[in-house]
């Protein structure tokens, strides 16, 4: 995806004229990117005609920087998609809300009512999981194993098998319990099915929740505009929380939500455990659906991973624009790695096999294993000619990997060092000092 947006816009930017095919072009182009993303193909279209509105022909022919309008024109017009005009309900602390959480099976319900109770709680308040899924068996356990590692009071049954009942329940004692945040997890289906929605409005009727937030995973596809209207027409739906976002997924499917709930994104998911659970934030969100990489997550990822006394020649040195091996192995052992790989601007996720965060970390081991047999001189060198065949082999054979191994590796450094080159002279931020796109 970041590959072809970017190729559209050095396209548009090569082009000597400026004129209505070469920005429909380039518009088709990252349509196409954007479709692959989720973006629901009726958005695309909108966007489309939008940007063709916004852009003003006089300033492209005159302005140098083509690219620049054009990605920003795109950038605020996904900006504007995500917003639906009016913030959600926000609980307050000290006065009790209700919470229901609502969506399909395996959507990552149960995990992230645990993760909005874990947060709320580490910030003082007092949350409480009711476990209204009567559906799935074990859904009581799970929710039980999950609150009791966060030491949050939780409530449900093994033998009651009518939800609405439970919930009710559930609801009424946590408020004489003076909890501040009463969460209700449900059951979800495979499919979109008509009991499940009657499900979802007995419950809610039961509970009266002062806000649904509708649970969708980052990577349902064009499934997702659908889905969240039929849960919003059972109930009222007032927020999205995207899941798995660590992953290969870019998230389009959250504009959909949006869109059909005409709810905020409030939080995303990123990884299983209790507190990979981020507050929603639109602008990485956007970069990174454009493949644009999220340089300040970015910035921020090397403060948090990379030890105190590096960080600073990190930087500085990727700020001069020199991106040795050496620098390319720190960004390696920075952890999760295709986490902190896809903020990179351009980055693009798909040179790792998609849907495998094994075989991505495998091939990370790989590297850093060739990395090794290195000379301290191979890794901080800037000339990319010292590495010739002799020098190759001696690495695949010290490694015991392929040649090939061994050039797809360097192919891989190349391309970062070009994208990151682009970046040269970037100000170095400060630690949560957001560096603007
Ligand atoms: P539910 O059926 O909607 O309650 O979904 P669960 O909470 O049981 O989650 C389904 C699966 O998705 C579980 O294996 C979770 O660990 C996993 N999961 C949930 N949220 C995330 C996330 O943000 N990232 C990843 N990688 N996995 C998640
Ligand atoms: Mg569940």
């Amino acid at each position: 995806l970041g590959g072809s947006i970017s190729r559209a816009l050095q396209q548009m930017s090569n082009a000597t004229i400026i004129d209505e095919k070469v920005l429909s072009d380039c518009l088709n182009e990252i349509s196409r990117a954007l479709l692959q993303a989720d973006v629901q193909f009726k958005m695309v279209r909108d966007m489309q005609s939008n940007i063709k509105r916004i852009v003003n022909f006089d300033d492209l022919a005159a302005g140098h920087n083509k690219r620049r309008i054009i990605q920003q024109a795109i950038f605020n017009e996904l900006c504007k998609m995500l917003d639906p005009g009016k913030p959600s309900f926000t609980p307050k602390k000290g006065k009790t809300s209700v919470i229901m959480f609502v969506g399909l099976q395996g959507s990552g319900k149960t995990t992230t009512c645990t993760k909005y109770a874990y947060y709320h709680q580490k910030k003082g308040w007092k949350p409480a999981l009711v476990c209204a899924d009567t559906f799935r068996a074990g859904a009581f356990d799970q929710l039980k194993q999950n609150a009791t590692k966060a030491k949050i009071p939780f409530y449900g049954s093994y033998t009651e098998s009518d939800p609405v009942k439970i919930a009710a329940e559930g609801v009424e004692r946590f408020k004489k319990e003076n909890c501040d945040l009463i969460i209700v997890d449900t059951s979800g289906r495979h499919k979109q099915e008509a009991a499940l929605f009657e499900e979802m409005r007995q419950v809610s009727e039961a509970t009266k929740p002062d806000l649904v937030i509708f649970v969708m995973d980052g990577g349902i596809g064009q499934a997702a505009f659908d889905q969240a209207q039929a849960f919003k027409q059972s109930v009222a739906v007032g927020a999205v929380i995207v899941t798995k976002m660590d992953g290969h997924a870019k998230g389009g499917g959250a504009l959909s939500a949006v869109a059909a709930t005409k709810s905020p994104v409030i939080f995303i998911g990123t990884g299983e455990h209790m507190d990979e659970f981020e507050v929603f934030d639109v602008k990485p969100f956007v970069s990174r659906l454009l493949g644009m990489g999220d340089w300040s997550g970015f910035m921020d990822k090397i403060h948090e991973v990379v030890p105190t006394d590096q960080q600073l020649e990190l930087l500085q040195k990727l700020s001069e624009g020199t991106f040795t091996l050496r620098q390319y192995q720190n960004i390696l052992k920075m952890g999760p790695s295709v986490q902190v790989l896809s903020m990179l601007p351009g980055f693009s996720a798909e040179s790792m096999p998609k849907g495998h965060e094994k075989e991505s970390q495998a091939k990370i081991k790989r590297y850093m294993v060739m990395m090794d047999s290195m000379t301290n001189a191979e890794l901080d060198s800037t000339n990319p000619k010292l590495m010739n065949e002799s020098r190759i082999r001696r690495i695949a054979r010290g490694s015991g990997r392929q040649v090939s191994d061994v050039m797809d590796m360097l192919e891989e450094y190349k391309r970062l060092a070009n994208i990151l080159s682009k970046r040269k002279g970037f100000k170095i931020p400060k630690k949560g000092e957001m560096s603007a796109l």
